[in-house]
């Protein structure tokens, strides 16, 4: 029987590009059954947009990309690894392994980052041990652009055989001004057509819906990720898509490690989404069963940010870990009622406190001034966060004292 009890997190050296970063055993769920899948974070030279622009507002993929080509041997030596681990996780489970993620933190049909030899061989690997799914992560601008010229995508089914290909896009979110505070490479478009073509080429279409990224509040965060499902059932016109919804946790390197340095009062303060926000958006949906999860499960990992979400001043510890436990017995078992009774554990007047927090400034008015920092914070080399911690004032108002130092910069500099 598929359990939580078997979850296993190996770590590796993360500076050697020999070795993934970590092959961990996860649960997931296959045409209607829980089964375990092995998850492997591979040593990377890191994604493109974040090489090129520092990435995206809300990721912490760059704390750990190595920035230097990863060679086809490397990539081989860490598949070697990864293959070794599922045979020893086959060794000790009862069910043997049946769906495998290889994340590369960044796009995996470029060949800057993977190339296509190297993608040939995650292809035998997964053939070769049995899955019947393989998942990989990346963009709507990999997607689009493979599907102009070199159709990777394409021939990967192909040579997949009957094992499906499951490819999870970063959407984040459906609404423009959402995923440009983000700062999210791709269009909506491009969002919108990359799921048209990861579905006509026969491959699944999951997308990541982000829940609080900074500079949204708990009940815009709540909103967002309502209307984005909404959208993408509407997009996909009764054809399969998957979502995996991610609360969003604090990772150095980020615009909200710098939010959650506000002061309390400020509108821009960020804290994780409460954990009962996450049944709400679940309770939404009664008819997506295995297609709508969340990887919070994850953080039971020891390296995982989980203690810090047990410290939060979201719930007590102890109803948090009561809110998780049924967290997971949905994830595992898709009991309706289990969204519904923990809905009833949840301390209400804190969701009431929390949706009840407002920031002034529209979402317009917002993109615009991350856009400047953004800006800014590229002309000086820096990551977005430490740009501010450099040049704004602690503890003053957050919106305010941006706009102060922006005046304070060349006009041309800030536009
Ligand atoms: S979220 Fe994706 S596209 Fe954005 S910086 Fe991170 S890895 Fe790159």
């Amino acid at each position: 029987m598929v359990t939580t009890a078997n979850v296993r997190n190996i770590r590796f050296d993360n500076a050697d590009p020999r070795e993934p970063r970590s092959v961990n055993l996860y649960f997931d769920h296959y045409r209607g059954e829980p089964i375990y899948r092995a998850v492997a974070y591979l040593a990377n030279s890191g994604c493109e947009w974040s090489l090129k622009t520092g990435g995206c507002t809300m990721c912490g993929t760059k704390n750990s990309a190595l920035r230097r080509p990863i060679s086809d041997d490397e990539f081989f030596a860490q598949f070697a690894i990864i293959r070794k681990c599922v045979e020893e996780f086959n060794a000790a489970l009862d069910t043997p392994v049946k769906s495998l993620h290889i994340y590369n933190d960044g796009f995996f049909f470029n060949d800057n980052e993977i190339s296509p030899r190297a993608r040939e061989a995650v292809f035998e690997m997964a053939c070769e041990l049995n899955m019947c799914k393989l998942v990989i992560e990346t963009n709507g601008l990999d997607i689009v652009r493979d599907n102009r010229s070199t159709d990777y995508l394409g021939k990967a089914v192909k040579s997949l055989g009957k094992t499906e290909f499951e490819i999870t896009l970063g959407i984040e979110s459906a609404n423009p001004l959402v995923r440009a505070l983000y700062n999210k490479p791709d269009s909506i478009d491009d969002v919108k057509n990359s799921l048209d073509i990861i579905r006509s080429k026969g491959a699944i279409a999951k997308g990541y819906v982000l829940v609080k990224g900074p500079m949204m509040t708990e009940a815009e965060a709540y909103e967002d990720c309502v209307n984005t499902i909404r959208t993408l059932k509407q997009w996909s016109n009764g054809g399969r898509f998957r979502v995996e919804f991610q609360p969003v946790c604090l990772l150095p390197n980020t615009l909200h490690e710098y939010l959650i340095s506000l002061n309390r009062n400020d509108p821009y303060f960020w804290e994780p989404p409460l954990l009962s926000t996450l049944f709400r958006i679940l309770a939404n949906f009664p008819d997506m069963s295995e297609d709508l999860y969340t990887a919070l499960f994850a953080r039971i990992d020891e390296d995982s940010p989980w203690e810090f979400w047990q410290n939060r001043p979201h719930d007590d510890p102890e109803t948090t870990y009561r809110l998780y436990l049924k967290l997971v017995e949905y994830y595992l078992h898709r009991r309706h009622d289990s969204i519904t009774s923990a809905l009833q554990l949840a301390n209400e007047s804190l969701w009431q406190q929390r949706i009840a927090r407002k920031i002034p400034q529209p979402l317009e008015e917002r993109v615009r001034l991350v856009k400047k920092l953004l800006a800014q914070s590229r002309k000086s080399n820096m990551q977005l966060s430490d740009y501010l911690k450099t040049h704004l004032e602690p503890g003053s108002d957050f919106f305010s004292s941006c706009e102060k130092h922006l005046s304070s910069v060349n006009p041309d500099d800030s536009a």
